[in-house]
């Protein structure tokens, strides 16, 4: 039988996992196949059932989906608990686990940023969807000592430092609303600038105007494809270091193959198939779109209602 791992995600067509993920297996002889399963919120809940089919070893959980998931599963680990979102599900014999590895992920990148430089201790977070948590909670444990996070809807943020109330009781993180003067001061206070919304995703939108970027913060934006979002030409041009959301997709991606299979992840595979894909386009692999038609997505459109 060939197992099945699916990427759940609405869209999917731009992520790279699948390329990456079946390299992985291929390269390692497993009999396994990663499918992208474009679901609308309203399907989410159809989508995770099937997964407790045989043939499932689990499935990665993308936009706009990793808060909304997390009832869905029957078991959190500790840190996706403390986090409220799930990228990775996996199998413990019927049971469906849901794990975060986007944090881990996440300090590997952004280790490898500050490379010889000193760890900041002082953040500006954009987005409070599922992988803002992740980057909020991995820069509470790291020990940064302030945080302040903007959102286009300002309610979500203060929803997610309401959620981190607790493990962040030692330090100053908050959520501020997005107006380019509030923007504009705290970037002049900060060495790290983290885009972690959706926008730049799928059109070469940015969030940030140029002229607001001042030289020398360290800037990473979580989308990788493409591979220099505006917001990162923008901020290359402004003298700063940058680093786009690759490095974050195969650290994370590598513990959820393991998570998946038991077995060390073949880097240096994954890593030459994000390179062939940068390099030739994103390998086009079929989407399934579920029984409905999917109509084109509005990332501009108001989200289901966040947990709080
Ligand atoms: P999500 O839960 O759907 O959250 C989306 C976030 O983007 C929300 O904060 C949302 O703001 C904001 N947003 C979306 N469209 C916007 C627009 N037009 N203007 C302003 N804000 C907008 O998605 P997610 O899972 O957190 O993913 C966010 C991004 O991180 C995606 O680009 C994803 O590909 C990337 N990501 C990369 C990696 C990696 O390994 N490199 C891992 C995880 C995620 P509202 O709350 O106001 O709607």
């Amino acid at each position: 039988m060939t197992n099945r791992v699916v990427l759940i995600g609405h869209p999917v067509a731009h992520s790279f996992s699948g390329g990456m993920q079946q390299a992985a297996f291929d390269a390692l002889g497993i009999d396994a196949r990663y499918e992208l399963w474009d679901r609308r919120p309203l399907d989410l809940a159809d989508a995770v059932a099937e997964l407790r089919g045989d043939d499932f070893l689990g499935a990665n959980i993308t936009i706009p989906h990793k808060e909304h998931v997390v009832p869905l599963v029957d078991k959190l680990t500790e840190e996706a608990q403390a986090i409220g979102a799930v990228n990775v599900i996996a199998r413990d014999g019927k049971r469906l686990i849901g794990h975060n590895t986007d944090v881990a992920g996440f300090k590997s990148a952004l280790d490898k940023l500050v490379g010889r430089q000193k760890m900041p201790r002082y953040a500006v977070v954009l987005g409070a969807g599922g992988a803002a948590r992740a980057v909020v909670y991995a820069l509470i444990t790291d020990g940064f000592q302030r945080v302040v996070v903007f959102n286009r809807h300002l309610h979500r943020a203060e929803g997610m430092v309401r959620h981190f109330g607790k493990s962040a009781s030692h330090m100053d993180l908050r959520a501020m609303p997005w107006h380019e003067s509030v923007l504009e001061a705290e970037l002049l206070k900060t060495k790290l600038l983290v885009n972690a919304s959706s926008i730049g995703l799928v059109t070469n939108e940015t969030p940030i105007p140029a002229e607001l970027l001042p030289p020398d913060l360290m800037v990473m934006d979580l989308v990788y494809n493409p591979s220099q979002s505006q917001l990162l030409k923008d901020a290359a041009a402004a003298r700063c270091t940058v680093m786009n959301g690759e490095h974050m997709l195969l650290q994370q991606g590598a513990r959820s193959f393991e998570l998946w299979t038991g077995k060390p992840a073949p880097l240096d595979v994954m890593q030459a198939e994000l390179d062939r894909a940068r390099e030739q386009g994103l390998r086009q692999m079929p989407v399934d779109t579920g029984s409905t038609a999917v109509p084109p997505v509005d990332l501009a459109a108001d989200p289901p209602a966040p947990r709080g």
